[in-house]
């Protein structure tokens, strides 16, 4: 079996396949977790967000939210989660809100205004009511990392920065292969499979094209703004139906306001547009006032993989991506399109993933004449190395331990330690400084990498001098280079009050203390590796 694309989804059904005896390699065509599922809100849903748009969703959330609690602890932060009817916000939604959760079985249990003051003192003091529901804060990186490790320890394989650029097939239509590139070396391969799912979110329409079947997806882009500290301890969504800035999740040592919906023709379109920022800021107002005047580290934004069930049953299309449910559909390429042996797992939602990995393999299984079940609510993820359960303060009284204010610090805003840096680079040692801030948090604080990413850079150069780094890592001038554009890429939109004085600082030290503009190009590679 080959799995096609390396986030949540594709990670999932790479272990539940390795976990029913099934043989299976996974093509991610950048690092792992650098789709969907490195660029989302970082909430484990309780589901009540869906419960009357969405109740199938809504159902599917609060059952995974249970499961993932369970079998990865160590990555979720259970913060809870408060809906608050605002002044904005409709009576006829708050009245029906507490009998759907009940149907979709979600908890919902009404919360004093006092209470809620008390808890969370920066929200409206205009909120008319509130209710508690089991969202919580789920960091992605680890997930996907310990659902990887997971798959390989049950015997399958995993390559990062190897995209599917071709999918042979035999001569009654079935698949035989999947053709690759490395996308550092340029080197191809050919993988004989029997089959192949593809779990490549936003993009599933180019991979199934690439098999010669057609697949429409609705891509929704998605931006958020992320703050410098929590402005609420709790997750606190808008009681009202989903709308634009409307939840505020406290992801580590920050919170992340989002998020807007715009269908996009092309997932790779991430940018975020002045509109949006100014859209989401005059939301957040809504929930905490004054949070327009607060400051903004920086935005991004990722593509749903919305797929329009409409299309099955020959219905109208939606046209607003906002519409379009988020539960997940199998969809087998055989039956549907001549094209045996392909199958791929659209929409859903993160919280999710190891659901819709369950349903497309038992599909897949089923064809094989596997009978074995699923086991992966049972058995417990392994912590990532390096990594602990994680609580707020926890890298603060690590280095504590370590000699306090005398511990080796890379990055001081998100408390990186060199040990830490060199941990993540023994384990993957063809890491780029973005791989590494996904691994590390490291450059993700304020100073968005102005101080650590040259320490970490000279580290990496460090590395390849003594034959400790990958051939295939970037070299240290890349390396610099990429990160610092990456970083631009997402301040550039929030560039005002304090942050802008820091990108100021920031431009200083790159362009004139290092001259990053003006580095040499390293020998042998081209410009599409940087
Ligand atoms: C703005 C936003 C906010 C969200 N917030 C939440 C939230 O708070 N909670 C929640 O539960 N869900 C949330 N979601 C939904 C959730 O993020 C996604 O449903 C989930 O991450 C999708 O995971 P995936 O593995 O299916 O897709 P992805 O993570 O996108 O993985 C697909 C992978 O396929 C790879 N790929 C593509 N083409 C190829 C190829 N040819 N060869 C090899 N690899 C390829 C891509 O590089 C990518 O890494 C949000 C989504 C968005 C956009």
């Amino acid at each position: 079996m080959v799995v096609i694309g390396g986030g949540a989804t594709g990670a999932g059904v790479l272990r539940d396949l390795a976990m029913r005896g099934l043989t299976a390699t996974l093509m991610e065509r950048g690092d792992f977790t650098s789709g969907t599922s490195g660029r989302y809100h970082g909430l484990l849903h309780s589901g009540a967000r869906y419960v009357e748009s969405d109740p199938l969703s809504a159902r599917h959330c609060i059952e995974e939210n249970a499961v993932l609690r369970r079998i990865a602890p160590g990555t979720i932060e259970a913060t809870g989660g408060y809906f608050v009817a605002t002044p904005d916000d409709p009576d006829d939604y708050l009245d029906r809100f507490p009998a759907a959760c009940a149907a979709a079985g979600i908890d919902a249990e009404p919360v004093a205004l006092d209470e809620l003051f008390r808890a969370e003192p920066l929200l409206n003091r205009g909120i008319r009511a509130a209710y508690r529901v089991q969202d919580a804060s789920l960091e992605p990186w680890e997930l996907v990392d310990a659902t990887l490790a997971s798959a390989l320890e049950h015997g399958a394989t995993a390559h990062r920065y190897r995209p599917v650029i071709g999918i042979e097939r035999g001569p009654a239509g079935e698949i035989r292969a999947v053709r690759t590139r490395d996308a550092r070396s340029g080197e191809e391969a050919t993988v004989a499979c029997r089959a192949i799912v593809s779990a490549s979110g936003a993009w599933a329409g180019q991979v199934a094209a690439l098999a010669g079947a057609t697949l429409h997806m609705s891509p929704g882009k998605g931006s958020m703004l992320v703050f410098n500290r929590r402005l609420t301890s709790a997750v606190v969504n808008r009681l009202a139906p989903p709308g634009d800035g409307d939840i505020l999740v406290p992801v580590h040592t920050v919170c992340i306001l989002g998020t807007t919906d715009i269908t996009v023709e092309d997932p790779d379109d991430a940018r975020v547009t002045a509109d949006e920022v100014r859209a989401l800021l005059a939301e957040g107002d809504r929930l905490v006032p004054g949070m327009s005047g607060a400051r903004v580290l920086r935005a991004y934004a990722g593509s749903r993989p919305l797929y329009d069930a409409a299309e099955l049953d020959g219905r109208a299309q939606h046209d607003d991506s906002r519409e379009i449910s988020r539960a997940h559909h199998v969809i087998d390429h055989g039956a549907r399109d001549g094209v045996g042996g392909l199958w791929s797992i659209v929409g859903g939602k993160l919280t999710t993933y190891r659901l819709m990995a369950r349903d497309t393999v038992d599909a897949v299984a089923q064809s094989l004449g596997n009978k074995k079940p699923c086991r992966t609510a049972d058995e417990v993820l392994p912590v990532p190395a390096g990594s602990r359960a994680y609580w707020l303060g926890d890298r603060l009284a690590a280095v504590e331990a370590d000699g306090g204010g005398d511990a080796d610090l890379v990055c001081e805003c998100e408390l990186v330690t060199r040990a830490r840096l060199t941990h993540a680079l023994d384990e993957r040692s063809d890491s780029s400084l973005d791989d590494l801030r996904r691994t590390t948090r490291l450059g993700m604080g304020p100073c968005q990498g102005a101080f650590c990413i040259p320490r970490a850079t000279a580290t990496l150069d460090a590395r390849r001098a003594d034959g400790r780094l990958d051939d295939a890592a970037p070299d240290a001038n890349d390396a610099l280079r990429a990160f610092a554009a990456e970083r631009f890429r997402g301040t550039r939109p929030i560039a005002w009050g304090d942050q802008l004085t820091e990108l100021w600082l920031s431009a200083g030290i790159f362009r004139g203390t290092l001259a990053a503009d003006a580095l040499p190009p390293s020998a042998g590679r081209d410009d599409a590796t940087r």
